[in-house]
């Protein structure tokens, strides 16, 4: 099948006008000119007419698990405030009330052009029950062991057993506060090249326990019996690197395979040791999420100069009103307009599909690349790249490896 378009966007150099792209099974076989094209394919083509054609969107930090709590709970006055809340609507729902919020989820991810999603969730015992993932999914397990550390080694081997049923899947520790040092190495040492995700130095709160053991977050994990001699020392950047007293920063075992959600809380050291790191972990960005709890302004040039790749995500909807990863750009450049538009585009592209270590396969149109596309409508001619992160609207083409996706 070939597919023309007014504008193929590839992610490799300036948008094709007049372009096409070439499909066999569920790859990308050929993309240029429509005229050459189609000269070099003899197969049947499909005019999407006026419409920009571009990668699949990835979405590089969700949680489906609450798609359900949209609008439930009102800004806090703290982020302990907010994880109380949340605690509390949780306990109101049941296994089937989770399964129908993941696959309201997907629908409405699908409906905004994501094609591929980084989903985390605290129940992988449900991804059996879900029929089959109308996109592509990366299932992390979301680990805590603070009211059972003595259960650790048991918590991640039944979760990488459970994860099994999915094609692709990884590991999540859920945050220094709530999951130990233990649980960390062990998600580490759970296999060559298993992917890690966190949450990381995300509130000022989290910044007080660790730095200074006071505050709002430290009283409340006291108080449900964790074992707070971690705090009072260094900031959560430093102990999740496990930089010594010294300063010093002996990287993880394997930076490369965490995808670190939030860094909004940076002190002037942490720069200098995420500066010394060799090998970089790759960081996630939820503009609108950030907005809803006030974080402080996120670092991104700072951190995209000291070589981190940096990717959006939509977070959940207990902090979100959507799954639109159009709407995260938009926001992303509301607050960083000094960043282009193709930069931005990059961040739900290239980026995140270098930090699922897939450069060679998704985020790209681009021979031999999975054919993972949508399109949206566009100009006759002008600027591609911030016509599509200003685009506002449902997404209604879609295909995902290599089939054209219909909406219920
Ligand atoms: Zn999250």
């Amino acid at each position: 099948m070939i597919l023309r378009a007014r504008a193929v966007v590839t992610m490799d150099g300036p948008p094709i006008e007049n372009g096409a792209v070439a499909i066999s099974g569920d790859r990308i076989v050929d993309v240029g000119r429509f005229d050459e094209v189609k000269t070099r394919n003899l197969d049947t083509v499909v005019d999407l007419g006026e419409q920009a054609l571009l990668p699949g969107l990835i979405n590089a930090h969700c949680h489906l698990d609450y798609t359900c709590l949209r609008r439930k709970i009102p800004r806090q006055k703290s982020f302990t405030d907010w994880i109380r809340a949340i605690n509390s609507e949780k306990s109101k729902l049941t296994p089937e009330d989770y399964v129908a919020s993941i696959n309201e989820g997907f629908a409405e991810a699908k409906r905004f052009g994501t094609t591929t999603i980084v989903n985390l969730t605290a129940f992988p015992e449900l991804i059996r029950q879900l029929p089959d993932m109308p996109i592509r999914t990366w299932w992390y397990a979301e680990l805590i062991d603070v009211r059972s550390p003595d259960r650790t080694n048991e918590l991640v081997d039944s979760a990488i057993e459970l994860l099994k049923s999915a094609q692709n899947y990884g590991l999540g520790p859920h945050a220094p506060f709530t999951a130990s040092e233990n649980l960390y190495r062990r998600c580490e040492e759970a296999g060559e090249g298993m992917l890690l995700t966190t949450h990381l130095a995300e509130s000022r709160e989290e910044m007080e326990m660790f730095c200074h053991a006071s505050g709002p977050l430290y009283e409340f994990m006291k108080s449900i019996g964790r074992d707070m001699r971690d705090c009072g020392h260094r900031t959560p950047l430093a102990l999740f690197i496990g930089a010594s007293d010294a300063g010093s920063a002996p990287a993880r075992r394997a930076p490369a395979q965490w995808l670190v959600a939030h860094l909004n809380e940076l002190t002037e050291n942490d720069f200098g040791l995420l500066g010394k790191m060799k090998t970089k972990f790759h960081v996630v960005h939820s503009p609108r999420s950030h907005r809803y709890f006030g974080h402080g302004r996120f670092q991104s040039e700072r951190l995209h100069k000291l070589g981190f790749n940096i990717c959006l995500g939509t977070d959940s909807l207990a902090s979100n009103v959507s799954l639109s990863l159009f709407a995260e750009m938009r926001a992303f450049r509301c607050t960083q307009p000094e960043i282009s538009p193709e930069k931005i585009l990059e961040m739900v592209t290239v980026n995140p599909a270098s930090a699922l270590h897939q450069p060679n396969l998704l985020g790209r149109i681009r021979p031999g690349f999975r054919a993972d596309l949508i399109a949206i409508p566009c100009r006759d001619r002008g600027d591609r790249f911030g016509e599509i992160v200003a685009f506002d609207g449902n997404v209604d083409w879609i295909m995902v490896n290599g089939r054209t996706q219909g909406f219920d």
